[in-house]
């Protein structure tokens, strides 16, 4: 009953009504364009394969975001799972910027609430806004892969959900300079692939691929913790929502599918706090940490760990077999 329908968002504080011209924008760039990008992609590696330069291109523009979005945009300021120097600071928000996912106050804005309500209403993009069925879990999973994008008829506000991220000036010349950032992750690639091979031919085809293709993956690969690590994989902690751990996520995202303890414990700075939980990025901000760039890091304390695992096991134990 009622599972073609989507649970109502609340009027609640902290979200105002979004512009057709917004969401008509959001439809383009963060639904349509990716998915045509990734349908060339393909079109393109079957009709001619791709070159060792373009690839090379591809990695590091896709490592560059991808962290960009896991330590700067994620871990540093939504979270604030550690300090850093100022120029390491702005290096992060940049590199998040590259990503296209949005200006940083708006990524973080919409991912704290996301944490506020997740999985209930007013989460922005839970794969159970339609019900329990297959079929409404099916249209959920694609509600938070892109169509939230465009079917939330509220968007989070900056002023109630990142206030302390709008008083931070590079923070809010970061979100200025937003449009100039867009034109640079895709001049970057273009620009080395131009210089790699010393032919417009070359800058063409990695502007293509280290940047059209590039920001499309990224954005699949992202958006997939939003969807399937809120559906699938292995709970080991309690938590209110659903957050799951998918390795093939986590790998993909640089430790981000590890979704489970991070609900647990959204501040802590490494996301795989389990045995063979690879986590690139908390590795990242370890090296930094090392270097002194980085500091006030909140790893995750190894009693509370522990007993938030036991915690777990307990649950499981007193649940009625047969159910969840
Ligand atoms: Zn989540
Ligand atoms: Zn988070």
């Amino acid at each position: 009953m009622g599972s073609r329908q989507r649970w109502t968002e609340p009027e609640s504080t902290g979200t105002a009504a979004v512009s057709h011209v917004r969401r008509d924008a959001y439809l383009i760039t963060l639904v349509v364009l990716p998915v045509l990008a990734l349908a060339a992609a393909v079109v393109a590696v079957w009709g001619h394969g791709v070159g060792p330069a373009d690839l090379v291109i591809f990695a590091v523009m896709y490592a560059v975001s991808i962290f960009g979005i896991s330590v700067g945009y994620h871990r540093m300021l939504t979270h604030r799972s550690f300090r850093c120097r100022r120029p390491l600071f702005l290096a992060l928000t940049l590199a998040g910027g590259l990503a296209l996912e949005g200006p940083a106050s708006l990524w973080a804005a919409e991912h704290r609430r996301h944490h506020k309500y997740a999985d209930r209403p007013g989460d922005p993009h839970s794969p159970w806004a339609y019900g329990e069925s297959l079929p409404s879990l099916a249209r959920g999973l694609l509600h938070a892969q892109v169509g939230w994008f465009y079917t939330a008829r509220r968007r989070s506000v900056r002023r109630h959900w990142v206030p302390d991220l709008l008083a931070d000036p590079v923070v809010r010349r970061m979100d200025a300079a937003y449009p100039a950032v867009v034109l640079l992750s895709f001049a970057l690639p273009a620009l080395a692939g131009g210089l790699a091979t010393m032919s417009w031919a070359g800058m063409w085809s990695a502007l293509f691929w280290g940047g059209l293709v590039r920001y499309a993956v990224v954005h699949h690969v992202t958006w997939s913790v939003n969807s399937v690590a809120h559906s699938f994989g292995g709970r080991a902690f309690d938590t209110r929502d659903r957050s799951t751990n998918v390795r093939w996520v986590a790998l993909l995202t640089f430790g981000e599918g590890w979704h489970n303890w991070h609900h647990a414990e959204p501040t802590s700075a490494r996301h795989g706090v389990l045995k063979g939980q690879f986590d690139a990025s908390a590795l990242l901000i370890r090296g930094f940490e090392r270097l002194g760039w980085a500091h006030d890091v909140r790893w995750p304390d190894p009693a509370r760990l522990a007993r938030r695992l036991t915690d777990h096991l307990a649950t499981e134990r007193e649940a009625p077999s047969g159910l969840p």
